[in-house]
């Protein structure tokens, strides 16, 4: 397929909301595309160039970026730079250099989109040495080529900032459009491979092949999220009575694969974490049976045998090397609550209470390293009270409530799994930009713009933050959100919003000041949210109805 094309669909996204349009726009270049060409297109339409469970990342920051676009033509970095502070967009400013080229080209070749991706593809391979210098020649080999609306979305691509504005959901509508098939069969299948440029290439071979797509070992999905109740009496009404409370361990969730001696472990953000939790491995090769794909809660135990807060064994999830160190100085516990696959097959529509009893039939607990979550029946509100309070002496974050007929549903938050938490309220929010501290926390970031998610899982701002951040907080967040920076305007630092922090407030508020009309009063920064993506952030739906409950109408 011409890479124009692609384009001009893409051009044409931008230019409407309406959820139906987009739809019929991306179904139109769905039924144009080959075979081969599905997978990578409908990743495009996510924003994405490589599939999820790839660990590689293009590499190419906005400053290589504007160093080719410089390079191929003519336009001064500083010109182009100029063109960002007008524009906010690194497409729009490389397009508009492009535009402006003083340069002229003899031979010019059109770009395919399988070139493209070859190209993308060895940007993701140069790791090391001389990488950034190599980059620079495969970029300017693109660029060299591309139109100027071409190098817009080319731009946008290399520097993993696609934003469509198009929702999983409108994608999964267009595929189903396109090869008449029901949406919802489309659904299951991206659920169970959490791949849906591999779906689109099953849906063109029909319905069978579709249906065939099954939970493969090795490849995460995404898991089932929680959604939070404010009382006991609401927990019962919404899991149904009886229903099963297990404590709410604040720790990291974890979701294992294992075949025999083979365990690979993966974060919520569906990172690859195997090699920094050797002891992990070692626990479940042997204590637990099976061929099976399971998750839990992993805790850091302290030296007097407590179970530590969530911040002490984040560190563990970052640390690349001496690691046996920190294995014997920040011990772990997992706390095993769900099962999704056993011995070849997919348990994910079961529900969940039987899924618990084959969870438990693999499982030999060692009580020190690998347990299961610790799990009762309830059936009115005191006893939700009490497992509550007996939870949270414990050193724990509150309760789980689940419906015990609930199958798991990969990704969504649904009332399934319900959360207790004894904390004020909080919303998971996206950091966008910052401002630079002043006087002793001056090489620091100080206030930190925040944003939830809108109905297109694009970040729109709700706020920003600078009360309840530590020295210590106030150091890793910096060194954490400086590889991230796009660019400064002033002491205004935009950033790649993909860092997540879990922010207490006193109220919503409605606002003109920021994009998503609402505005948090009071916020505190309670944590960083190491285990979460930019994707598992609050919505505007749930701050929707937060406000609505609050009865500020
Ligand atoms: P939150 O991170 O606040 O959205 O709450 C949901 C998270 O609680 C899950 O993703 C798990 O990481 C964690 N969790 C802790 N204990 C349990 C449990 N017993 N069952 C399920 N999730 C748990």
């Amino acid at each position: 397929m011409e890479f124009s094309k692609v384009c001009s669909t893409f051009e044409s996204l931008e230019g409407t909301s309406s959820r139906l349009e987009k739809t019929d726009i991306l179904a139109k270049l769905l039924r144009e595309a080959d075979r081969d060409d599905l997978p990578l297109l409908v990743r495009l339409m996510l924003g994405k160039v490589l599939p999820s469970w790839k660990t590689e990342k293009i590499g190419v920051g906005e400053k290589l970026l504007v160093k080719a676009v410089s390079d191929i033509s003519g336009v001064s970095e500083k010109e182009i730079i100029g063109y960002l502070k007008d524009t906010g967009d690194i497409g729009l400013s490389v397009e508009r250099a492009m535009r402006n080229k003083k340069q002229m080209m003899f031979s010019f070749e059109s770009l395919s989109l399988d070139g493209v991706y070859e190209a993308l593809v060895k940007l993701s391979s140069m790791e090391g040495k001389r990488s950034q210098e190599k980059k620079l020649k495969v970029l300017a080999g693109l660029l060299t080529n591309a139109t100027p609306l071409e190098s817009r979305y080319i731009s946008r691509i290399v520097v993993e900032t696609m934003r469509t504005g198009v929702a999983e959901g409108t994608v999964r509508d267009a595929i189903a459009n396109t090869f008449g098939v029901q949406p919802e069969m489309i659904e299951k299948a991206f659920m169970l491979s959490n791949d849906m440029g591999l779906v689109s290439q099953k849906a063109f071979d029909g319905i069978e092949a579709l249906s065939g797509i099954r939970l493969q070992l090795f490849r995460p999905i995404k898991m089932m999220s929680a959604q939070k109740v404010s009382s006991p009496a609401d927990g019962l009404k919404i899991a149904g009575r009886p229903c099963a409370l297990e404590y709410k361990y604040d720790g990291f969730r974890m979701q294992i694969h294992k075949d025999g001696d083979k365990v690979e472990i993966f974060t919520r953000r569906l990172e690859n974490v195997t090699g920094q939790f050797k002891d992990v491995v070692e626990a479940i090769t042997r204590c637990v049976r099976g061929q099976c794909i399971i998750e839990g809660e992993t805790i850091g135990i302290g030296e007097d045998g407590r179970w530590l807060p969530f911040q002490n064994i984040s560190r563990r999830i970052k640390r690349k090397y001496n690691i046996d160190e920190i294995i014997q100085r920040i011990p772990v516990m997992t706390n095993l609550f769900d099962i999704l696959y056993l011995d070849g097959d997919t348990l994910i529509e079961l529900p969940f209470i039987e899924r618990r009893r084959a969870l438990e039939s693999i499982v030999e607990p060692d009580d020190e390293k690998i347990s299961l979550s610790k799990m009762i029946l309830a059936n009115d509100e005191t006893e939700v009270e009490s497992f509550f309070t007996e939870s949270i002496k414990k050193g724990n974050e509150g309760l789980m409530i689940k419906n015990l007929k609930s199958p798991y549903v990969p990704g969504l938050r649904v009332g399934n799994m319900l959360k207790l938490k004894s904390v004020l309220e909080s919303l998971d929010c996206i950091i966008t930009g910052a401002e630079w501290g002043t006087g002793r926390r001056a090489h620091y970031m100080g206030t930190f713009y925040i944003a939830i998610l809108d109905e297109n899982g694009v970040p729109v701002n709700i706020g920003k933050v600078a009360t309840g951040i530590t020295d210590e907080m106030l150091e890793t967040l910096t060194n954490d959100l400086r590889p991230l920076i796009v660019r400064e305007e002033g002491t205004y630092i935009h950033l790649r919003p993909e860092i997540v922090i879990e922010v207490a407030y006193e109220e919503i508020q409605r606002s003109p000041t920021y994009e998503s009309g609402f505005a948090l009063r009071f916020p505190r920064l309670i944590r960083v949210r190491e285990d979460k993506g930019q994707e598992d952030a609050d919505t505007i739906e749930r701050v929707f109805d937060i406000f609505e409950e609050d009865g500020a109408y």
